[in-house]
């Protein structure tokens, strides 16, 4: 599990569309490679070079200016090795051909099933991103809720396994439909971003952020007592209090609060029934004047 803040969505589409362009460049290159070999053709003369994964359309991405979401990337440099080896391969094919000599079955298969393989690599990397994409939310970068409950699930276990504590708290920003109201939509939606950097800044990076829905979020705390919760959620909430978020449409920064509901689990309690207690306690915290921190244990809330 991870906070840290996912990387640009435009970002990450932009490769996958990067990775497709490669998937097409090369069908096309195999293409011509089958037309060479099966009508004896002329041409593909630069994939008689030592360095021809180098010169066809994918190699001249590949080694010229990838996306820098792909660079580094282990799957990035794996299907590097098996474009190189679908190059040397077909070399070997074409020799074969211009010489007149029989290229056989196998190694027909042997060529067709490496430039498979590195199709279908590829086709993993996209799956990758692709998952990447799904459980972020666009606009915080913070986990979405569609991987909350078996994320939550997981540490569940997890706590119980170890005899750790896991605490749940549930934050919601004060009034923030008079942000809207005064400062429109997109003013709105930086101050929700402002004040997911802020969780991002100051929790570890093995806790975890859902947006749970609108300006509400769901913060999971692994091994962290009822107590030391809710010290990092005062810090939290006191500093969110005096953050100064700078706005277009504002002459001054603004200032916003969030209330907060902390809930542990159990192990013999469902996630469920412990997100409902950490949801009693945000309410309590509404209820009792907003900007507060307020903590179900044994049974009732406290502040
Ligand atoms: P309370 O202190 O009781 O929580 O009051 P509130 O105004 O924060 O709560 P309310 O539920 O009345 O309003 C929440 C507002 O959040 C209404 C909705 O338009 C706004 N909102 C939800 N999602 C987004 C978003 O993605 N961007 C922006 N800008 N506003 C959003
Ligand atoms: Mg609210
Ligand atoms: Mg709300």
């Amino acid at each position: 599990m991870q906070i840290s803040l996912p990387a640009n969505m435009s970002e990450l589409l932009n490769a996958l569309r990067e990775l497709d362009a490669g998937i097409h460049k090369h069908a096309s290159w195999l293409k011509e490679l089958h037309r060479s070999l099966i009508c004896s053709s002329e041409g593909m003369s630069a994939d008689m070079l030592d360095d021809a994964h180098c010169h066809c359309q994918f190699g001249l991405w590949y080694y010229g200016q990838p996306h820098p979401e792909l660079q580094g990337d282990a799957g990035f440099e794996t299907i590097g090795k098996l474009h190189k080896a679908v190059h040397d391969n077909a070399r070997v094919l074409l020799l074969k051909s211009r010489e007149g000599q029989m290229i056989s079955p196998g190694e027909y298969n042997q060529f067709m099933d490496m430039a498979l393989q590195f199709k279908f690599e590829i086709r993993r990397i996209q799956t990758n991103i692709i998952n990447q994409v799904c459980v972020v939310d666009h606009l915080t970068g913070v986990w979405n809720r569609s991987s909350m409950m078996h994320k939550l699930e997981e540490e569940h276990e997890r706590m119980a396994r170890s005899e750790q504590t896991c605490c749940i708290c549930m934050m919601d920003l004060d009034n923030f439909k008079r942000v809207n109201d005064a400062h429109g939509h997109p003013g709105g939606d930086l101050v929700l971003q402002a004040a997911t950097q802020l969780l991002h800044k100051r929790l570890r990076k093995y806790d975890s952020v859902f947006r749970y829905g609108g300006e509400e979020f769901l913060l999971c705390l692994p091994s962290t007592t009822l107590e030391d919760a809710q010290v990092l959620m005062e810090r939290l909430r006191s500093e969110l209090e005096t953050l100064p978020i700078e706005l277009k449409s504002s002459g001054s920064p603004i200032h916003v609060s969030a209330s907060f509901g902390l809930a542990m689990m159990n192990p013999d309690e469902t996630v469920g029934s412990t997100i409902e207690q950490a949801d009693h306690a945000l309410l309590c915290a509404k209820a009792n004047g907003r900007n507060k921190v307020c903590i179900w244990s044994m049974n009732s809330v406290t502040s």
